[in-house]
């Protein structure tokens, strides 16, 4: 039996998942403080477009300046705690932040390995496809690199929006469904 099988009268969930850096808040590299985090134009338009249509909100982050020691797993929980309030206060609870600390060659100490966690491996997808019971081709991921694009194609994501900022220099990805601009025309596609 498939274990991803709900119960009679209990449909699948849809996931909206959602790249932090980039997507969330502008990519200022190694953001680690909530005095460097500005949230970028859109975001909670979509997210509570999303939740209002039935989805759950699930951000999928790698997180190698853990494992670079730019900063700390503590550092990285409390700014997710004060991001997920900012949430809540708008209106749309984001239901798990899943990270990626390590790195293959640049991470230190234990940091420093191979994971399927890390984006562009669809680990942290499916760790909540399992976890939430959510029917991934119904989903939908937004991401602004390549690699977020391949993790959801691999983890089976129907719906795989590229997030190129306008004067962005990113090219469209080939793992992505489509490529939007400015992050509510995403809610298209949801
Ligand atoms: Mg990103």
């Amino acid at each position: 039996m498939n274990e991803l099988t709900t119960l009679p009268g209990q449909p699948a969930s849809r996931a909206l998942f959602l790249d932090r850096d980039g997507v969330i808040n502008h990519d200022a590299g190694y953001t680690s403080h909530k005095d460097q985090f500005t949230f970028i134009d859109g975001i909670f338009d979509l997210c509570r477009a999303a939740v209002a249509a039935g989805y759950k909100l699930i951000v999928v982050t790698n997180q190698a300046g853990i494992g670079r020691g730019y900063y700390t797993e503590q550092d990285f929980l409390e700014l997710t705690d004060w991001m997920r309030q900012q949430f809540v206060d708008m209106g749309c609870d984001i239901t798990e932040v899943f990270h990626c600390p390590f790195h293959p060659l640049h991470g230190q100490g234990i940091y420093k390995q191979e994971s399927e966690n890390r984006k562009p491996n669809p680990g942290m997808l499916l760790t909540a496809a399992r976890k939430y019971a959510i029917d991934m081709a119904a989903s939908v991921m937004v991401g602004d690199k390549d690699s977020d694009m391949e993790a959801a194609q691999r983890a089976g994501v129907g719906t795989r929006c590229h997030y190129i900022a306008y004067g962005g220099n990113e090219s469209h990805s080939a793992f992505a469904t489509h490529t939007i601009h400015a992050l509510p025309d995403a809610v298209a596609f949801l």
